[in-house]
C-alpha cells in the first residue's frame, strides 16, 4: 500500500515529468496542508538562453501558496521536491516558517537540506526541522539519469556524473 508521503511524491513527479517532457531539469514540487496539496510547481527557465537560478520549483510553489493562501500557517506545511532542495530554496522555505521538507533524490552536489543551523545565526540556529529523504528516490533518480543523457544543464557536473554512476532497479 502506498504510504501518504508516496502519494504527495507522485504528485511532485508528475511535476518533474512535465518538466521533463518541456526541456527542463526534472524537478517538480508539491506543498501539503491538511492532508491536501496547496500549492505545486516545476523548475522553469533551466534550458539554455533563458536561464536563471531563481524559477526553482520550490520558489515558484511558495510564491504562489502565499499569494494563494496568505492566511495558512506555513508551520503546518509539508514540501515535497523531487530533488533534495538546494540552499536558497532551503533557506526560503525555513525563513518562510516551513519546517517540514521530503525529497526523493539526493543533491550531493548542490544539496542544501544538510545546512548545520546551530551554527549559523539566532534565528536559524533555533530552527527545529523535521527531514525525511530517498522517498520514491529511484523514481526521481530515473528522471535524471534520462535528463543527462540529452540536456545541457549542469552537463558534465559532479552531480550529472553520480546520477549516471547509479543503478536503477527495475521494476517488477
Ligand atoms: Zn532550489
Amino acid at each position: 500500500m502506498m504510504s501518504e508521503h508516496e502519494q504527495f511524491m507522485h504528485a511532485a513527479l508528475d511535476e518533474a515529468r512535465q518538466a521533463l517532457a518541456g526541456g527542463e531539469f526534472p524537478v517538480g514540487c508539491v506543498m501539503v496542508a491538511d492532508g491536501r496539496i496547496v500549492a505545486r510547481a516545476r523548475r522553469c527557465n533551466s534550458a539554455e538562453g533563458q536561464r536563471n537560478e531563481i524559477d526553482h520549483a520550490e520558489v515558484i510553489a511558495l510564491r504562489r501558496l502565499v499569494a494563494e493562501r496568505p492566511d495558512l500557517d506555513l508551520g503546518t506545511v509539508t514540501v515535497y521536491s523531487t530533488l533534495e532542495p538546494c540552499l536558497m530554496c532551503y533557506a526560503t522555505m525555513l525563513l518562510s516558517g516551513i519546517r517540514t521538507f521530503v525529497w526523493a533524490y539526493e543533491d550531493v552536489m548542490g544539496g542544501g537540506a544538510n545546512l548545520p543551523l546551530y551554527m549559523l545565526n539566532t534565528l536559524y540556529a533555533q530552527m527545529r526541522v523535521h527531514l525525511l529523504d530517498r522517498v520514491l528516490r529511484e523514481e526521481s533518480l530515473h528522471l535524471f539519469q534520462e535528463f543527462f543523457r540529452t540536456g545541457t544543464y549542469w552537463q558534465d557536473s559532479l552531480l550529472a556524473r553520480y546520477t549516471m554512476a547509479q543503478t536503477v532497479q527495475a521494476k517488477p
